[in-house]
């Protein structure tokens, strides 16, 4: 009874705010606005490891960007993303006329944004040399006031990433490929990025830069032991530039123990990451291979007939995977749409398919190879 009544109270008061409101003369039309919702990118785990989203490239006002640095945490947090880095140039300050220079503010502004939304904000910077060498973003940095913002010859390129590496910076070469057309020689292995990755002061290779795959990156990863980085390097409004309805943006996705700041440098630096971009994903074989059997599935056999038995095969991610045949007698060409499942089909008696995935890249001129069991 006493629930009874305490139930018709507060209906009673809400009614009478309700009315309240009512009288101010003013109706809220809410339902036109964007539902305030997060989307959930779901990507299985594996071997005691969760899978954080992270784009750690991103430009705001303060440099050539036109976003003020709290929206980058917002687009972030809508689109399901765990980690993000804004990497503003240090030598490029195209809107320095009405935007003060200070390469400490952008990430002063949206560190208590990014908190809020359990968004982990990674201080970072974009060093910015003319092509070659070209660009290095350095994370965790720290006091970035005395960065050195000229760039008008390569003499002062080691002084300039010398900053970060004082600072034990992780750093990482950035779309190595931009400029392969126009300056001759700037998409190789050049002395510069030789010599800062013998002192072990180079640690990634951004292989995707927005819709950009840079395949010698990849390989210069996997041969050089190098952490596999994908980011948008967004300089707009990220849904201006990415078709966030049906798909995701470019991002890393790390393999951490835990998500957290210091999570996340550890899986960093043990080079546990693979990059995504729409269909695409690039990486070390066993890590892809892992992430693989993580997000397919297969059941036992449902039908047999002639010979032949019927499988059914799920895909439970967000990712998508695009098989082709290698060997065995089975299903030519398998299609994993995200969160979907499908019927392969297979001779009875096979202890598996072995299958290529080719939108999975561990090289440049190589796909991920799976071994699908039978039972
Ligand atoms: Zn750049
Ligand atoms: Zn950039």
């Amino acid at each position: 009874m006493k629930r009874i009544f305490q139930a018709f109270l507060f209906a009673s008061i809400f009614s009478i705010v309700v009315h309240a409101q009512n009288e101010t003369g003013i109706l809220d039309m809410d339902e036109i606005r964007t539902p305030v919702k997060r989307k959930n990118i779901d990507i299985p785990g594996f071997g005691g490891y969760q899978v954080l989203k992270c784009d750690f490239h991103m430009h705001t006002v303060f440099s050539d960007g036109n976003v003020w640095p709290t929206i980058r945490v917002q687009e972030a947090w809508l689109e399901g993303l765990d980690v993000i880095a804004i990497s503003d140039h240090i030598e490029y300050q195209p809107k320095s006329d009405d935007v003060k220079t200070n390469h400490n503010r952008p990430y002063q502004l949206a560190k208590d944004v990014a908190s809020e939304r359990n968004i982990i904000l990674i201080k970072a910077t974009e060093i910015t040399r003319q092509t070659p060498p070209g660009h290095f973003n350095a994370l965790f940095i720290g006091d970035a006031s005395g960065y050195l913002g000229e760039r008008a010859t390569n003499e002062n390129d080691r002084a300039a990433i010398q900053k970060p590496i004082d600072q034990k910076a992780f750093i990482f070469w950035n779309h190595p490929g931009w400029k392969a057309t126009s300056v001759v020689g700037s998409y190789e292995w050049i002395d510069f990025v030789d010599v800062l990755h013998k002192e072990k002061n180079l640690h990634g290779i951004e292989v995707f830069n927005g819709t950009n795959f840079y395949k010698k990156g990849l390989d210069w990863c996997i041969d050089k032991n190098l952490t596999v980085l994908a980011n948008t390097d967004v300089h707009g409004v990220i849904g201006y530039e990415y078709q966030l309805g049906n798909a995701s943006r470019t991002m890393t996705l790390v393999l951490a123990r835990e998500k957290t700041e210091a999570g996340v440098r550890e899986a960093l630096e043990a080079r546990r990451t693979i990059a995504w971009s729409g269909k695409y994903l690039a990486g070390k074989e066993e890590l892809l291979n892992n992430l693989f059997h993580a997000c397919v599935k297969l059941k036992p056999a449902h039908f047999t007939r002639n010979d032949r038995s019927s499988y059914e095969i799920s895909n439970e991610s967000d990712l998508y995977f695009e098989l082709k045949l290698k060997s065995g007698n089975g299903t030519e060409k398998v299609f994993l749409h995200p969160h979907s499942s499908q019927v392969i089909s297979a001779k009875t008696g096979q202890k598996g398919l072995e299958y290529e995935a080719v939108t999975s890249f561990v090289r440049s001129d190589k796909n991920l190879v799976v071994e699908i069991g039978l039972k």
